[in-house]
């Protein structure tokens, strides 16, 4: 997987993904990071600036489509000199689609992803429309930049690249994974901490039990948490009798049966 991201601020971007996992995978050649400074390609006369006033008035700067396109295509080129297939270039904005666990999965199948990266009021539409295949927001809030956005979305899409993740660390078993549900509680030693003790199932030796509780946890953290999410499980016999026996039937009203 290469990472491609275009940004005002490059030492944000490395500095951040050259820690702990992602880190990692960088050295080992998994994953590669090719940062590009958007202000490399102001034009001569600007010094550097890449950003002016907004047509219509309104406070805050707008980013010039100029130099986003010239740095988008500077990138392209590159990527398509190598005879891949065209990229999906991502614009981090509020106004996208909410990123997903989902969306992360799907986009780790990919061999380059382009994350364009807006600052101060955004970027000249007329860029956006040029280059940008999927408009992706993290969440309903704004934010001063694009660069924490695009941070985000690399650590989970990395999380889903194989080898990227040891097997210690493995994804299988985690929230929004699979069948949908949040994941159990998980305990590590001491077994008794400040007189709370870890439960009991968790030390009898017993993986079926153990598994079943596991189930019944997320079966309940979902429906207490995120009751939004329950509607999305994937649910089989056994998870249906225990729903019915704790009284919480009603929350998983649509969840698909297996
Ligand atoms: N004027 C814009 C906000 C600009 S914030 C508006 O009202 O929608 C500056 C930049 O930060 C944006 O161009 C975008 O790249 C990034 N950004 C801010 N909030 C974001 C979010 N929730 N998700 C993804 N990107 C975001």
């Amino acid at each position: 997987m290469n990472f491609h991201v275009l940004t005002l601020f490059p030492e944000m971007i490395e500095d951040a993904f050259s820690s702990s996992i992602t880190g990692r995978a960088k050295e080992k050649g998994i994953l590669t990071l090719d940062c590009v400074n958007i202000r490399d390609f102001a034009e001569e006369k600007r010094k550097g600036r890449v950003d002016d006033y907004s047509y219509g008035g309104g406070a805050g700067m707008i980013m010039q489509a100029e130099p986003v396109y010239r740095a988008c295509v500077s990138v392209l080129d590159r990527i398509g000199g190598q005879g891949g297939r065209k990229p999906r270039v991502l614009y981090m904005s509020p106004a996208g689609s909410r990123f997903t666990q989902r969306m992360a999965e799907e986009l780790s199948r990919e061999d380059d992803l382009v994350f364009l990266c807006g600052h101060y009021e955004g970027i000249d539409q007329r860029v956006i429309d040029e280059v940008v295949t999927d408009e992706v927001s993290i969440g309903d809030f704004v934010l001063t930049g694009g660069e924490l956005p695009a941070l985000v979305m690399m650590d989970a899409i990395s999380r889903m690249v194989p080898g990227v993740l040891s097997n210690e660390e493995s994804a299988g078993t985690e929230s929004f994974m699979g069948d949908g549900l949040l994941e159990y509680p998980q305990y590590s030693r001491p077994e008794l901490w400040r007189g709370h003790q870890v439960p009991e199932i968790l030390l009898s030796g017993n993986h079926g039990a153990v598994d079943r509780w596991r189930r019944e946890q997320s079966l309940m953290i979902t429906a207490s948490k995120r009751p939004d999410l329950c509607s999305g499980a994937v649910l089989d016999k056994k998870d249906r009798k225990f729903l019915r026996e704790a009284g919480l039937t009603k929350a998983y009203r649509d969840a698909r049966e297996i």
